[in-house]
């Protein structure tokens, strides 16, 4: 932290700001401008507020010097993380795809689509039995029955399964049935969610909340983590602007930038990013393509029919023709890397 003094602060009013830093233990260091002095801070400064001193009338500025997350940043965790759930391998190298329906919503729909996506290559299922709706007045999921479903999905098929949870009132029956717990974007910032979930020690997908920053999602991650040695994975899924021919904007950019800053693996969910169907298939081989460590896809086998999310989501056909080129365009990606 940085703390930049206005131009007429005096050698007493200065000393007392020191002695009350140093009487907090932290190590103070005059950085002596041409105009202007600052002191800069080292050690814990997570406890300060930063209106506390902006209060002192000699003080014109502060600034934070250090990321406001810690557990998900690459300060103290430089090399990436990688997990191994339900034996599948989750970033450090891997390329994992999550794909599904939106909406559970029969065993027979279940059933169809999760053998072809898996036939395709995925390696997890992903499937909403509780679902965030808009509209009150729209389908709701079928909750626990829902998740009976997938569990039916995992026993034919062997994939491991994804879903959402909404309410810490789950949370057993997650720990016991879901082998990876997605947090959908509209609770991103549910932090006692978020912190509850963390406590179970079960992975977690964390996805990108509607409006939210990159910094903001790192410090919901921080929640999670907070709880302890819980695998995070990170989605983004677009984010909201002016823009109206799609959904949302998928930010592309969002996966080197949080490369940059946080040691957790990011997959992409094109699907939620768009929101058009004919936009997944571009948008995944671009995903990819810009070094996500997955995707997240929703594939219906009948997507005119669908009860949640027709529009977005792909038919097992095209899914197929996805997961070829997207193979191929990873050994093209990583090969000189
Ligand atoms: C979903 O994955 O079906 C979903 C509701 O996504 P999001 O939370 O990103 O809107
Ligand atoms: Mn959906």
């Amino acid at each position: 932290m940085i703390i930049i003094l206005k131009p007429n602060a005096t050698k007493p009013q200065i000393e007392f700001l020191r002695d009350e830093l140093s009487g907090r233990g932290l190590t103070i260091q005059d950085i002596q401008g041409e105009t202007t002095c600052m002191l800069g801070l080292a050690g814990d400064t997570s406890m300060l507020s930063e209106d506390s001193l902006i209060r002192h009338e000699f003080v014109e500025r502060v600034m934070k010097v250090s990321e406001p997350y810690k557990l998900a940043g690459r300060r103290f965790h430089p090399q990436d993380s990688s997990y191994e759930v339900a034996g599948r391998k989750i970033g450090g190298g891997a390329f994992t795809v999550m794909a599904g329906p939106c909406s559970v919503e029969n065993e027979a729909q279940v059933l169809s689509i999760a053998r072809d996506v898996k036939h395709s290559g995925a390696d997890f299922f992903r499937g909403g039995a509780f679902k965030p709706r808009s509209s009150p007045y729209s389908f709701q999921g079928l909750g626990l029955d829902g998740l009976e479903l997938l569990k039916i999905a995992r026993e034919k098929t062997g994939l491991p399964i994804v879903t959402e949870i909404m309410s810490q009132e789950y949370l057993d029956v997650f720990r016991a049935d879901v082998d990876i717990i997605q947090i959908g974007a509209r609770n991103m910032q549910n932090f006692p969610l978020l912190m509850e979930v963390g406590k179970i020690g079960k992975p977690v997908l964390l996805k990108r909340g509607l409006s939210s920053t990159i910094d903001e999602m790192l410090m919901a991650a921080d929640y999670i983590l907070m709880g302890g040695d819980t695998p995070v994975i990170l989605c983004e899924r677009g984010i909201r602007t002016f823009e109206t021919s799609t959904r949302n904007t998928l930010d592309l950019s969002a996966i080197p930038v949080i490369k940059k800053k946080s040691h957790l693996p990011v997959v992409v969910d094109p699907s939620h990013g768009t929101g058009y169907w004919d936009l997944v298939y571009p948008m995944a081989l671009a995903a990819t393509a810009a070094g996500a460590d997955g995707l997240m896809i929703e594939v219906h086998n009948q997507p005119d029919k669908a009860l949640c999310d027709g529009q977005q989501s792909i038919t097992p056909f095209l899914f197929d023709r996805l997961m070829r080129n997207v193979r191929k365009l990873r050994t093209a990606v990583t090969e000189e890397a």
